[in-house]
């Protein structure tokens, strides 16, 4: 078995020995030993809010420490000076993260947080002119997300019901289908200026088909933007080559950085020196080499650092810094695998909770997807749903809960294990079977 890092639902057993026995054979098993995991009356729990916020590395306290030193000798030369120069401390984030969302350095910026950069892609990626004006995204997108909309598209004068296409699931469905989606592009091919999804909806756990939604946008002339809060660091991304035009995530879900973690954006490297483009400006994005003549006349740096705006929390960098220096540890593809194989003994488990009982006691709202694995499984409860929640929190799993009767859980590769699924569905059938 310890050659295989994927496994088939045959092969699984439902019994903690087998589950141990996975996680003997995890070549990820030391990571799990890197993070602070809470504990409740003693016991660690089982964190499955990593699509929420993730824990926290224990490399983080180093880090954020030698800022603190950094700043105590050198104060305001810390920029200039140590180990880790200030100024430059920007590209030891973008590097990592290149990786994880499939970009070139150059194309990533870590600045401010998702709902701020959102509006600042907006400013350069919305211009709305004339018949086109519209917007389509996904219907119940996540709240911050439906305000800024809202916002957005007053600030240009224009009226959100009119300029706003949401595309619902239809009657009876929870997910969205993409040919929805791509036929809804089509219909309003001379009105679109801008289509913004989510990457992963964060209700449902549906995974949208990035690269086709960004194919249809640029057929009809549209710009193609993606909120990737739940797709950073969770499924593999290929920003670049799947030509998107924008992209912009948090950090402290799957990627591990604290609360209120600087934000990341991606902007497609064919805009970088597009002078036409609208933007925002501030002393950040000005070009490095020239940024302390303190000129007038704005001049980004030809990178997404260009659309940067003002001094960022290198205190803040620094917990980024050393979570991403875990992914690294890992590597991408080692994350990868093993994520397929807890997500696939997830679904064996939750599958036998189903199959042991006498009638379907839950209803599984996100798809099991074959191609593309998410981290996250939304579960409608069909009977006791908060019962089961109220006592999943007391036997410290960490699950959440969305009205109406969704728990929401997500095994992440880093830190869970696979005895963690086998004692979530251990634990559930028996609060079923009470
Ligand atoms: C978590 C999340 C946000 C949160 O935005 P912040 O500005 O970081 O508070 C926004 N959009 C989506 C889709 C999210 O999942």
């Amino acid at each position: 078995m310890s050659d295989k890092t994927f496994h088939n639902q045959e092969d699984f057993e439902n019994s903690v020995e087998f589950a141990k026995n996975l996680d003997a054979n995890d070549a990820l098993k030391g990571f799990r030993e890197k993070f602070l995991i809470p504990s409740i009356n003693g016991k660690e729990q089982i964190y499955f809010l990593g699509n929420s916020l993730g824990l926290q590395s224990k490399n983080i306290k180093e880090e954020i420490n030698k800022i603190l030193d950094e700043w105590a000798s050198f104060g305001v030369e810390g920029f200039f000076m140590g180990e880790d120069r200030w100024l430059d401390y920007h590209d030891q984030l973008a590097r990592p993260l290149s990786k994880i969302v499939g970009a070139k350095p150059n194309e990533i910026t870590v600045m401010n947080q998702l709902t701020v950069n959102l509006h600042l892609m907006m400013v350069s990626f919305y211009q709305p002119k004339g018949k086109r004006n519209k917007i389509i995204c996904e219907a119940k997108a996540f709240p911050s997300d439906q305000y800024m909309f809202e916002t957005h598209i007053r600030y240009h004068g224009l009226n959100p019901d009119e300029v706003l296409i949401e595309i619902p699931p239809r009657k009876g469905e929870y997910l969205v289908r993409h040919e929805d989606i791509l036929n809804a592009i089509d219909k309003h091919h001379d009105e679109i200026a801008l289509v913004l999804f989510s990457g992963i909806n964060y209700y449902t756990g549906q995974v949208f088909d990035i690269k086709a939604i960004t194919d249809a946008a640029h057929t009809i002339g549209a710009m193609a933007g993606f909120d990737l809060a739940h797709a950073a660091g969770n499924i593999s991304l290929q920003l670049h080559d799947w030509n998107v035009d924008f992209g912009c995530w948090c950090s402290y879900k799957y990627l591990n950085s604290g609360p209120g973690a600087m934000g990341g954006a991606f902007i497609n490297e064919k805009f970088h020196r597009e002078k036409k483009i609208k933007r925002f400006g501030g002393w950040w994005g000005y070009d490095k080499d020239t940024r302390f003549k303190m000129e007038k006349g704005f001049k980004p740096i030809p990178t997404a650092e260009g659309w940067q705006l003002s001094t960022p929390s290198i205190l803040l960098y620094a917990a980024h810094k050393a979570a991403l220096q875990i992914f690294e540890e890992a590597g991408w593809a080692n994350l990868q695998a093993k994520q397929r194989s807890l997500n696939n003994y997830l679904w064996f488990v939750l599958d036998e909770l189903n199959s042991h009982s006498r009638q379907e006691v839950i209803e599984y709202i996100t798809p099991k997807n074959k191609d593309e694995v998410s981290c996250q499984v939304s579960m409608l409860m069909l009977k006791q749903g908060k019962e089961v929640f109220e006592e999943l929190g007391r036997q410290g799993v960490m699950a959440d809960w969305r009205e109406p009767d969704v728990i929401r859980i997500a095994p992440v590769p880093l830190y869970n294990t696979f005895e963690d699924v086998w004692r979530f569905g251990n634990l559930v059938r028996s609060i079923l079977n009470q």
